[in-house]
């Protein structure tokens, strides 16, 4: 239940007075959703984006022309346009410096007569112009009696408007909503917020609306921040609770005695690196835990990600019980699989395939080894989760690539197992400021080096009508025993139309380098799909035309040279998620970004950082930067933060304190029962937390 305090917040906008049916409406429109009308509180957190300066001026003479001005004048003439005429009434306004014209257009002479009678004294404020070296002003904005001047504030609010609402209407209902703002418990820890300055909710709500000069309005405030700081504390409280929740229900600890790892480990060709060590301990210590684990694993293309997650899953096997490792793509699944097996095998792993394309004899014997418990390892794609698919004792869930997935394949994932452990693994570097909103409930491991002995890969973007000296360039690398990806770009979010774009490189190749030329795109048959990416590992194919269904995890080390067609169309992650498949080998790797210009600002600004870096957090961030936060993990899937005042470019800082103090504070006051938690309570109702509140009750 709503604490009762929040009630006159929650009414709907059309109690505020002033508010009738039809602007009510529109603010419906403006500021509600399907599923409920404009609130109060839409209104209240619709903040300012700026202000109008309203100061008076001293005189006339002194009042900015060509900005908005205020000053006080006499009345001196009245100017009605002549009979017949369709000019604009005008007004002459004096005082001793000079005389300012106000001008009105479709004038109500009765109503100017009243407002504006010869010889009276007015304050006048509006935008103030030059016409013919003449002072003018058309429809002044303000005209008060010099009595009431006080009720003219300093500053003015400007709010964002929609269709149907103005300026004055916007600021009079923002405001009244303002007024609304009952004095809320303080949920905020007292010395935090003396040590950051912040003001209580309620002044900080005054401040935002009544502005106390043109910075209050647009800038980085106090005001704005401790609102912001509000609702972030509110999401990680949520967050925590929800973590909190998912780590009770579950809980079992699975523990082995490293056999299986330690033959693993001896027969992989290589050292861990730094990185994938630390992985694997926070994953086993996480896994030994009588607590469900919720890890990312977040490490670029490339870093090994593929043997950390073996390295949980053998931890499982050695405790009895079964993990899955789900892919995004088929092609994805059957690279692991095949990846993984010499390994499994070598360690007695017993490891199968299933994806949507396993029929028959063949899926019944899988579907029996994973209910019989016989099955260690199970490799796949969603279809893992599907129906009828039945575990002995699932432990562990590894989620390859998490962002192809949404959030209802995570939670479907949960459903196999009691006590599924989970373990995300993403290619995606994730910008810290993004991380922590939307994993915010998640542990985080980073691989940031690469394995050793990777070398650098030289990007270059070049014209598209040097398409000739391309193919040459590719025809010796081609001699020199390397291969070639050649992507073809998405024509228009169309997968017919990329096809075809695909298919017609692919013959033009063919043309010059014959059979050496593969084709991969999402409309061919799983077994052409198979045949395809096979004859390129083996080596039989050199040129790999595709579409991007090679965008993730591909892993193809003698592919050295990748070129990237109408790069100017790929978003940055994309571009870098491509590249990421070469560079893996021994050989120097180039890139070849072949563009059709004239490009426009992004497209040359995304090209050059790909020139001029592989860092994948640096992408990212220059990504974030270039497209707006929503659209850098398909805000669609990934569940946006939904942040109403908090900015994620200027509020990083209070997301990382909100993250601690959220912690801290469910740790001490697991049931929020202290009165710093029953004020927490209200907070999270206010920003609309308050799922999380049930399950403080659940448990
Ligand atoms: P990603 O993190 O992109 O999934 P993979 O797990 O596919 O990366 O690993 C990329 C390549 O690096 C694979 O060929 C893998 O065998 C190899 N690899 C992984 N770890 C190491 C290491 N420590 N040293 C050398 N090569 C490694
Ligand atoms: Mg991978």
């Amino acid at each position: 239940m709503r604490p009762s305090i929040l009630d006159p917040l929650f009414a709907s906008a059309t109690t505020l007075s002033g508010v009738g049916p039809k602007l009510g409406k529109v603010l419906d429109r403006f500021l509600g959703d399907e599923m409920r009308p404009a609130r109060v509180i839409d209104l209240l957190f619709h903040l300012p984006t700026g202000a109008v300066d309203r100061r008076p001026s001293p005189s006339i003479a002194e009042a900015p022309i060509g900005d908005i001005a205020t000053f006080a004048a006499r009345v001196s003439e009245h100017r009605p346009a002549p009979a017949g005429k369709k000019a604009p009434y005008r007004i002459i306004v004096e005082d001793e410096t000079g005389d300012v014209t106000l001008v009105f257009f479709h004038a109500d002479s009765r109503h100017l007569a009243q407002t504006l009678p010869v010889g009276a004294y007015r304050i006048i404020s509006g935008k103030l112009e030059l016409w013919e070296g003449m002072r003018q002003m058309v429809h002044p904005e303000r005209i008060l009696d010099p009595k009431l001047a006080a009720t003219l504030p300093a500053f003015e609010p400007v709010y964002p408007l929609t269709e149907g609402i103005g300026a004055r209407v916007m600021m009079r209902i923002a405001q009244a909503a303002a007024e609304r703002c009952p004095d809320m418990p303080e949920w905020q820890d007292a010395g935090f917020l003396a040590k950051s300055d912040f003001p209580s909710f309620h002044a900080a709500i005054e401040a935002l609306h009544h502005p106390a000069d043109r910075k209050a309005a647009e800038g980085d405030t106090v005001a704005r921040r401790r609102i912001g700081y509000d609702e972030l504390l509110a999401s990680q409280i949520a967050l925590a609770l929800v973590r909190r929740q998912q780590k009770k229900i579950a809980g079992r600890a699975t523990t082995g005695d490293g056999g299986l790892r330690f033959r693993i480990q001896s027969a992989l060709p290589f050292e861990l690196t730094e990185g994938q060590r630390k992985a694997i301990a926070d994953i086993h210590g996480d896994m030994a835990k009588p607590e469900r684990m919720l890890r990312l694993l977040q490490g670029d293309v490339g870093s090994g990600k593929t043997v950390v997650a073996l390295m949980a899953m053998a931890a499982a096997a050695e405790a009895g019980r079964q993990s899955v490792l789900m892919a995004p793509t088929e092609i994805l699944a059957r690279q692991h699989a095949e990846r993984l097996a010499p390994l499994a095998e070598q360690a007695g792993l017993k490891l199968a395939l299933l994806t949507g394309r396993e029929k028959g004899a063949g899926r019944r014997q899988v579907l029996e080894g994973l209910a019989d418990g016989s099955i260690d390892i199970a490799v796949g794609t969603h279809a893992l989760f599907q129906e009828g698919v039945a575990f002995h004792d699932l432990a562990l869930a590894v989620v390859d690539e998490q962002h192809r997935f949404g959030v209802h394949q995570r939670l479907l994932l949960g459903s196999k197992g009691e006590a599924v452990d989970v373990l995300v693994m993403t290619a995606t570097p994730i910008p810290r400021t993004l991380s922590l909103t939307w994993f915010g409930d998640m542990d985080i491991s980073i691989l940031s080096e690469k394995p050793a002995g990777r070398k650098p890969i030289v990007t270059r973007a070049i014209s598209s009508e040097r398409y000739d000296e391309v193919v040459g360039a590719i025809g010796r690398a081609v001699e020199n025993g390397q291969q070639v990806y050649w992507v073809c770009p998405l024509v228009q979010e169309s997968d017919t139309l990329d096809v075809a774009a695909a298919q017609e490189r692919y013959e033009a190749l063919r043309e010059i380098f014959g059979d050496k030329v593969g084709l991969l795109h999402g409309q061919m048959p799983g077994r052409e799909k198979d045949a395809a990416m096979a004859a390129f590992v083996a080596g039989q194919t050199r040129i790999l035309v595709s579409t991007t269904v090679i965008e993730v995890g591909v892993d193809v080390p003698n592919a050295s040279v990748m070129v990237i067609e109408h790069a100017e169309r790929f978003g940055l992650a994309q571009l870098h998620q491509l590249r990421g498949r070469i560079g893996r080998g021994s050989a120097a790797s180039t890139c070849l970004l072949l563009y059709k210009g004239p490009l426009g600002p992004i497209a040359e600004a995304r090209l050059t950082i790909m020139r001029e870096t592989e860092d994948g957090f640096r992408i990212a961030e220059e990504d974030l930067r270039l497209r707006g936060e929503g659209e850098v993990l398909g805000t669609k899937q990934s569940g946006s933060p939904d942040w109403r005042i908090a900015r994620p470019e200027t509020d990083g800082d209070l997301l990382a304190a909100a993250r601690d103090d959220a912690r801290l504070l469910i740790e001490r006051d697991p049931h929020l029962e202290t009165p710093r938690g029953q004020a927490i309570r209200v907070l999270l109702y206010l920003f609309e937390r308050d799922v999380a509140i049930r399950l403080l009750r659940a448990g």
